[in-house]
């Protein structure tokens, strides 16, 4: 059947167009709010709670990139027919995004069955799609909220599942999140440290601190870690175990770095040529091509010696997009740059990436440091990345070194780098040029820093 459009007579197809999804032909968000706004005026004499939820499939622009649009496009119907059938004469489920559909369960009275229906939903949608001659498998997150009373609308009730979808998101693939009151205390804490966080970042605020790492045999230092820090003025001192993931999942973390690592530079520009600077780069700067430029234009800038760089990553950076990290640690090394691996031995250690990707230093993650004493898996797994790293051709920096005996055990496993409290906690800018001069006396004098 043939629709006209702009004919100034608003037909029923007209009308049913602008409420459905063109692509799958469930409804669409207007749809979707519709039914929650009615539901919610013949709820009002009834105190009977209902569900709304928000289902986003995870990992789904990779599928998109790797399988192309169309292939995409088949996916998001075969989901659709799956949810859609999935429902019964009650329910309604709407795509209200790219990749995001909202259902309303009018007879789901209690979160323990909101989220059963939930977890059912997202057992559906895990099954293989067929993709041409390929199948694609998928995840999904899910957000529910209850409506309780009446003073709540459909937008605060969409809101809450979508808070609740945050969660959900955060925490893992696969998850189903009820929303609570204390979800929402801690996401407005969160968007409070955004918005502060941005303020300090446009306003020039957050400071590099340095660390020293040191030849364990020695003790002499040979190079610093660049650690971000930030003290707000109504927030105090917020722990980058705290701001950086902010800052990586809203979008700051680019400005952020360029703020740190620009003050970092000038600072170190000035302090013995033969010390290293180390930065750390977030997961989520090794999607962006345009990190490498950025880095390039704040060294030319402060005239920092790329080859007195070295950038800190995680596995967990090379995860997300491997080639995009590829093309830009390629970008960053042919300037010199180095790189290391760092927090080795947590999160998802992979031997493999080790062959595809060449590192120049390995930094061994504290919690093996910490045990070396007591423990003897702790030990013999030193050991064993030691000896691979010596077969790599890459150095070591053994992280988290408290005591003198823990040094005292790397020394004798033949761990060349180590880093600290035992040698020194980050410091700033002035303190770290203080600490250089007390350990550089004689050679620094006559150079006159
Ligand atoms: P990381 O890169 O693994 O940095 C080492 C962390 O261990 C630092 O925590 C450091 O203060 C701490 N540390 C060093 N020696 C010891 C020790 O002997 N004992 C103990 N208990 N801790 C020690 P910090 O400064 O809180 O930073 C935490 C993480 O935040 C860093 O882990 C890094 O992943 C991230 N981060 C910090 N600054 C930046 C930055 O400018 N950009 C990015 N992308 N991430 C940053
Ligand atoms: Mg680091
Ligand atoms: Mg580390």
């Amino acid at each position: 059947m043939q629709t006209t459009f702009g004919t100034g007579q608003p037909g029923r197809e007209n009308a049913d167009l602008a409420f459905t999804d063109p692509l799958t032909g469930l409804g669409n968000h207007r749809r979707f709010f519709d039914k929650v706004d009615r539901l919610i005026s013949d709820r009002a004499d009834d105190p009977a709670p209902f569900t709304v939820g928000i289902l986003d499939l995870d990992g789904f622009k990779p599928i998109n990139d790797l399988f192309g649009h169309k292939a995409g496009d088949d996916i998001l119907i075969q989901v659709a027919m799956r949810l859609r059938a999935s429902m019964d004469g009650y329910s309604t489920v709407c795509r209200i995004g790219a990749d995001e559909f909202a259902f309303l369960y009018p007879m789901v009275f209690s979160e323990e069955q909101a989220a059963e229906k939930s977890r059912m939903l997202i057992e559906i949608l895990s099954a293989p799609y067929d993709v041409g001659e390929r199948t694609a498998r998928l995840s999904a997150s899910v957000g529910c909220s209850l409506f309780y009373s009446g003073d709540e609308t459909t937008e605060i009730l969409i809101n809450k599942a979508e808070t609740a979808l945050y969660h959900a998101k955060r925490s893992g693939r696969g998850r189903v999140v009820v929303y609570t009151r204390e979800m929402e205390d801690a996401a407005k804490r969160v968007t409070r440290i955004e918005q502060a966080l941005r303020r300090a970042v446009s306003a020039g605020e957050v400071e590099p601190h340095f660390q020293p790492i040191v030849a364990l045999n020695s003790r002499r230092t040979i190079g610093f870690e660049t650690l971000a820090r930030w003290t707000d003025r109504d927030l105090g001192m917020v722990p980058p175990s705290v701001f950086i993931p902010i800052a990586e999942e809203r979008g700051i973390i680019g400005p952020l770095s360029q703020l740190v690592l620009r003050k970092a530079t000038e600072a170190a520009r000035n302090w013995p040529k033969d010390l290293f600077l180390s930065f750390n780069l977030s997961p989520s700067q090794l999607v962006d091509q345009n990190t490498g430029l950025h880095i390039l234009a704040i060294l030319d800038r402060t005239g920092f010696d790329p080859r007195r760089l070295e950038i800190e990553i995680t596995e967990t950076g090379l995860m997300t997009d491997p080639a995009s990290a590829e093309k830009i640690v390629e970008d960053l090394r042919r300037v010199g740059i180095r790189v290391s691996l760092d927090d080795f031995g947590t999160g998802q250690s992979s031997l493999g990436r080790l062959r595809e990707f060449h590192f120049d230093k390995l930094k061994i993650d504290r919690a093996f440091v910490s045990s070396i004493l007591d423990d003897r898996p702790s030990e013999h797994i030193i050991r064993a990345i030691l000896a691979m790293c010596e077969g790599l051709g890459m150095d070591v920096v053994a992280e988290g070194i408290e005591e003198e005996a823990q040094a005292d055990r790397l020394v004798q496993f033949g761990c060349a780098g180590g880093q600290g409290y035992l040698f020194g906690k980050p410091v700033d800018a002035d303190a770290t040029l203080g600490y250089l001069r007390d350990s550089y006396r004689g050679a620094l004098r006559a150079k006159a820093i």
